[in-house]
């Protein structure tokens, strides 16, 4: 990769990370995002606020994860480095602590296999289904990446139970509007819950990944 595309990522960090901080999709110092680089990841930096970043200042990890420069990394770095492990696609990982995805991590009664159910065809399109993660596990702890690992394989987003998305991209738009559409889908969700929800059906689903080559 060369100087001017990894500028044009770094910016493009900076300015992913500045639009959701301010729709209220990172509040505080929460949330990170990286992308994968020829050498290595970008990534945003440990307490960090999204809506304040310095693209000079953003960590830079070589292809083992090991920190190579810039600010020390996001304490949940294991959560993206196990997705590009996991996925050879991923090209950015964006974890966030959004509220309807977050809420739906914390319910006891969300089917843990499948929990944003296809209620419109865009979380189908983005993501696929979404898996909650049992058991909690805190934020950093040593063997999250080995409970995310299989999951990670399989799923292009999951959420943490207790915790919140993580969701992956072969870009780093892809990445943001795939977080973004994991957060207003499982708003819908929510907001539906107790009422009769017509969802997509099994044919619905298999059209929309015939129609746009999702699997
Ligand atoms: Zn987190």
């Amino acid at each position: 990769m060369n100087d001017q595309s990894e500028g044009k990522l770094r910016s493009d960090i900076v300015r992913f990370a500045r639009s959701m901080f301010e729709r209220g999709l990172t509040p505080g110092s929460s949330g990170n995002i990286s992308v994968r680089l020829a050498n290595g990841y970008l990534a945003t930096p440990t307490n960090a606020c999204l809506g304040f970043l310095d693209p000079t200042r953003l960590a830079q990890l070589d292809g083992h994860g090991a920190h190579v420069g810039g600010d020390a990394p996001t304490k949940e770095m294991p959560l993206h480095l196990v997705f590009y492990e996991g996925r050879p696609s991923a090209q950015a990982v964006v974890h966030l602590h959004s509220t309807y995805a977050t809420l739906l991590s914390c319910l006891a009664d969300v089917d843990s296999g499948d929990a944003i159910p296809p209620i419109t065809p865009y979380i189908v399109m983005r993501v696929g289904r979404v898996p909650v993660l049992h058991p909690y596990r805190r934020p950093g702890s040593a063997d999250i990446g080995a409970l995310i690992r299989p999951a990670a394989c399989a799923h292009a987003a999951v959420l943490l139970a207790n915790h919140g998305p993580v969701v992956s991209g072969t870009s780093l738009e892809g990445a943001v509007f795939a977080a973004e559409e994991v957060e207003e889908t499982a708003k819908l969700v929510f907001l539906a819950r107790g009422r009769e929800v017509r969802l997509l059906n099994k044919d619905n689903v298999a059209e929309l990944n015939a129609a746009f080559n999702l699997r």
